[in-house]
């Protein structure tokens, strides 16, 4: 076997593919094959003629043979893409509980909006003239944006929640040095997504974890003996990754500020809060925000994410170019490292960022009003409370009490059954239902974390909720092995995690006599 089964590291003990029929097809789910395996050397979609009188231009770098493209006809790429596509779980498929990641419905207005010509055929070297209204709309969005943040300045361009931390950290930085007092370390919460130790660690900075208390939060105590004059800021999640409201957050917020450091807020997790309370409140000086996550954009493999930053006045003046500013009652470009932006951190990111995901994320937001959006969000946290408490008699709940968007479990329900976290998310996937996210956030073992998002009706979250009870009665009653077998109804079984992430291919190459002939 090569391709797949090699690239993903098939479990020795499972079949790789579906052996049980002739074919290796599974009843009209057609065993799929690499385009590399597919290869019949000399085919091609098209005929053209060879083209004549052609001089090279290429100054002797032109190509010397073939590049080892393989020779597919139209409809076997057809086939390829369109078999590819059904096997793709995606939120139109399904309930889709993944914690963290809000996999919330994409309306299908904003894809009519994002395909406007006016919009979807833009080109980013236009002159600003000929872009006016796509210009209103990016600032028409920083203002939404700056309204439910209560924060007054937005940088749009970073491309992902992860780029946002770093643009907020750059400002951040930026603003020390100019105090003329740079700092050396980065506090971050034990519970914290990865990605916000590994961007102060990209900025340079040393990383201090601090300890979560009994009740999933942040340990104030512990915070304020770790806060002293060479902390640079404090990074916390809001609500935070066990889906809790950090309630002592004015009191983490003044500690913070009293130490002289900024407080920077991972705010991928908005959705739980829009319209019911405003960071800039609660003493944050820096935001991101998902907007593929809060606001409906698609994202986990269709399409780009975007990842806006709300800034606090103190760090406005550092924000990343471009600008848009209000002046003689029209908007104005600012493109440049000088003048008003003189101490800017410069450019993060090509042009204006993910203008398609602008227009989405605006649209979601004006077709739902202000009430709207604070509804989704109410929503959103009825949903999993629904869950928590239809689900924490037979699951163990992590922290006790109400939670926001998200319910956090863990394996101790498991204990002695013979069967792990993963074995249950497995069997979730034999059952129809994309498994929520295991093994996060780090600080409870064996971590089940769901995020039904307010997308999911009752009847849906009935269905997803009497499959996770019978699972657990299942597993419970001592059937482990039909746990570790599955999942056994999957295009692929049970695979090898751990060589698929220290041994990966990741380029398919064609055995030798294959290219000769190719050649
Ligand atoms: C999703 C997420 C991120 C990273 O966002 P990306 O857009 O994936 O880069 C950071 N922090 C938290 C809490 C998240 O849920």
């Amino acid at each position: 076997m090569t391709g797949w089964s090699q690239a993903l590291g098939a479990h020795p003990g499972a079949a790789a593919g579906a052996a049980e029929t002739v074919s290796g097809n599974r009843g009209l789910q057609i065993e799929e094959k690499l385009l590399f395996e597919q290869d019949s050397p000399g085919h091609c979609g098209v005929d053209l003629p060879e083209p004549a009188g052609l001089a090279p231009r290429l100054g002797g770098t032109e190509r010397k043979g073939p590049i080892g493209l393989p020779g597919l006809s139209e409809p076997q790429i057809v086939r390829h893409f369109t078999r590819l596509s059904q096997k793709n779980y995606a939120i139109d498929s399904g309930i889709y509980p993944l914690g963290s990641c809000t996999m919330k419905h994409n309306p299908r207005l904003n894809e009519k909006l994002a395909r406007l010509p006016g919009f979807a055929d833009l080109h980013p070297l236009q002159p600003p003239a000929t872009v006016a209204g796509a210009l209103e709309l990016v600032d028409t969005l920083a203002h939404w944006l700056k309204t439910l943040t209560g924060m007054p300045a937005m940088a749009l361009s970073p491309a992902a929640g992860a780029h946002g931390e770093l643009c907020g950290m750059m400002t951040i930085r930026a603003a020390l040095t100019a105090r003329g007092d740079p700092r050396r370390r980065i506090l971050v919460p034990e519970s914290a997504h990865g990605t916000n130790p590994a961007t102060a660690a990209t900025c340079g900075y040393a990383i201090d974890n601090i300890p979560n208390n009994a009740r999933g939060r942040v340990d104030l105590a512990a915070l304020k003996a770790e806060l002293g004059g060479d902390v640079a800021a404090l990074m916390l999640t809001n609500p935070n990754t066990c889906g809790l409201f950090e309630d002592e957050i004015l009191d983490i917020a003044a500690a913070v500020h009293s130490a002289g450091a900024f407080f920077y807020c991972d705010g991928a997790n908005f959705n739980a809060i829009v319209g019911r309370v405003r960071p800039g409140d609660l003493g944050i000086d820096a935001l991101h925000l998902n907007l593929h996550k809060t606001f409906s954009t698609p994202h986990g493999g269709g399409g780009p994410g975007s990842g806006p930053v709300a800034l606090a006045a103190e760090l406005a003046p550092f924000a990343p170019l471009p600008w848009l500013v209000h002046d003689h009652g029209g908007l104005r470009l600012v493109e440049h490292r000088d003048g008003e932006a003189a101490q800017s951190i410069g450019r993060l990111k090509g042009f204006h960022g993910q203008i398609g995901m602008f227009v989405r994320a605006l649209a979601y937001m004006m077709s739902h009003g202000a009430d709207g959006l604070k509804q989704a969000a109410e929503d959103a946290v009825l949903n999993a409370n629904y869950l928590r408490v239809r689900l924490e008699g037979a699951l163990s709940l992590s922290y006790p009490g109400p939670c926001m968007h998200e319910v956090l479990f863990d394996d101790r329900f498991l204990k002695d059954t013979g069967a792990t976290t993963l074995d249950f998310a497995k069997a979730l996937i034999d059952e129809g239902f994309h498994p929520m996210t295991m093994y996060f956030p780090l600080i409870v073992h064996g971590a089940l974390l769901i995020e039904p998002t307010e997308s999911e009706s009752k009847a849906s979250l009935d269905q997803f909720a009497d499959t996770v009870l019978a699972l657990a009665a299942r597993a419970r009653g001592g059937d482990a092995t039909s746990f570790h077998a599955a999942p056994r109804l999957a295009p692929r079984r049970r695979l090898d995690e751990t060589t698929a992430a220290r041994k990966p291919v990741l380029r398919w190459r064609p055995e030798p006599a294959q290219r000769e002939a190719a050649e």
